[in-house]
């Protein structure tokens, strides 16, 4: 284990928050795992799984182990009439896995184009985008337990996934992942129920649409509106949509008749957390080097040289009168160290 000390994580960050870690060392295999998890046991010292950094607010130096997951490869396991298996290392870029089974034809993630990381940690929060889930082509995941030091092999149903949640972040720093196996379909149901989609499609004229057609569609529309992080530092969006009640639901509807809000079951709703955002004003607000992104009120961005801490103070400012307002209250998505 190549192990460095004092290691700068800006450039490992997308928040570009500017924080050290005082360990700091690669993963490119498991048994590089192996070997970590005996040095910060010997050590008694905590560790962290660092994938690109895009779901992550340092507003502290990391007084731990970093591992920075690189585990890489793509591999066909198994491949039926209308499915294709494939095991995928976790430190794999996600848009490149997703790109790379747009050109084979294999369906199922086409949606989720562009979203910035690694393949393993999109089973964490369970990516979603545009109606899709990453949970619904996971067939299992390997990982290392380090509560008791063992290899384990976690199907679909243990991983416990849910909206932007999974086992992993319930218990959280109890599993280090690294591989994903997928399963994608050869004759795709092609998902596009979003509106978005659908205009750029309509705009396209394309009207039976490819798996590269929806692809490039979701670049496309997640260029226009999201910031880059590699010019401006952001960590997507900042909270999660809120769910509440139907006769919750029903008092708002009554006072902002446009609330933007979608039914999950007969009981509950679905809010944008944006909307809320935006309708208490904060949308291109900006305070010191910390703002609102003025395309999309979910998104917290950072203009230069602002801490996570001040991030996150902006953060709590957003909940708090999201709260005054409407009696939401809003939940982080991104993880905060
Ligand atoms: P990191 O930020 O490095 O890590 C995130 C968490 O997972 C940390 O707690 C880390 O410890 C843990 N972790 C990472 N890898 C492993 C591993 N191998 N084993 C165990 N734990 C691990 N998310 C969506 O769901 N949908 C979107 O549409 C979306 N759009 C985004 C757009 C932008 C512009 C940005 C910046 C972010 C967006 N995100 C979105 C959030 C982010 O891209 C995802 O959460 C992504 O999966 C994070 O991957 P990462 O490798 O950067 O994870
Ligand atoms: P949007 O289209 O402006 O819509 C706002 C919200 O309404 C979204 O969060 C979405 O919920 C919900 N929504 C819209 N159409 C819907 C439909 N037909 N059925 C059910 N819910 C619907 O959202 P956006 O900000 O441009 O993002 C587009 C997609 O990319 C969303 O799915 C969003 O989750 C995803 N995204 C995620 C991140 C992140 O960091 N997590 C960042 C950027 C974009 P859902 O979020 O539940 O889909």
């Amino acid at each position: 284990m190549t192990l460095k000390q004092n290691i700068p994580l800006k450039a490992f960050n997308s928040f570009a928050c500017d924080i050290n870690a005082k360990y700091f060392t690669t993963i490119q295999s498991n048994q590089d795992i192996e070997v970590a998890f005996d040095w910060f046991k010997q050590n008694n010292t905590p560790y962290l799984v660092l994938g690109s950094g895009s779901n992550i607010l340092f507003t502290k130096e990391v007084e731990a182990l970093v591992l920075k997951m690189e585990i890489k490869g793509i591999q066909k396991t198994n491949e039926t009439a209308s499915a294709v298996y494939l095991s995928v290392g976790a430190g794999e870029n996600w848009h490149h896995f997703v790109s790379y089974c747009v050109q084979k034809g294999w369906g199922g993630i086409e949606n989720l184009s562009l979203i910035p990381g690694t393949v393993g940690a999109a089973p964490i929060q369970n990516i979603g985008a545009y109606g899709v889930e990453v949970k619904e082509t996971i067939e299992k995941i390997t990982a290392f337990d380090t509560h008791t030091g063992e290899w384990v092999t976690l199907n679909k149903l243990d991983c416990d996934f849910g909206y932007r949640n999974s086992l992993f972040k319930k218990e959280k720093n109890r599993y280090i992942i690294s591989k994903v196996d997928f399963c994608l379909q050869k004759q795709p149901k092609l998902r596009t129920d979003y509106g978005a989609i659908r205009e750029v499609l309509h705009q396209k004229e394309i009207q039976n649409p490819s798996l590269e057609d929806i692809s490039n569609a979701v670049v496309l529309i997640r260029t226009q509106k999201l910031p880059d992080p590699k010019k401006l530092g952001n960590a997507g969006s900042f909270f999660k949509n809120p769910t509440i009640s139907k006769s919750q639901f029903e008092t708002l509807k009554i006072k902002n008749d446009d609330i933007m809000a979608f039914p999950i079951s007969d009981t509950e709703y679905k809010l944008a957390a944006g909307w809320l955002i935006e309708h208490c004003g904060w949308k291109g607000v900006k305070k010191g080097h910390i703002g609102c992104f003025e395309k999309q009120a979910l998104v917290i961005v950072n203009y230069g040289n602002g801490t996570g801490k001040e991030i996150l103070a902006f953060s709590e400012e957003i909940i708090q009168s999201v709260f005054q307002k409407f009696g939401v209250l809003l939940e982080k998505e991104v993880n905060v160290y």
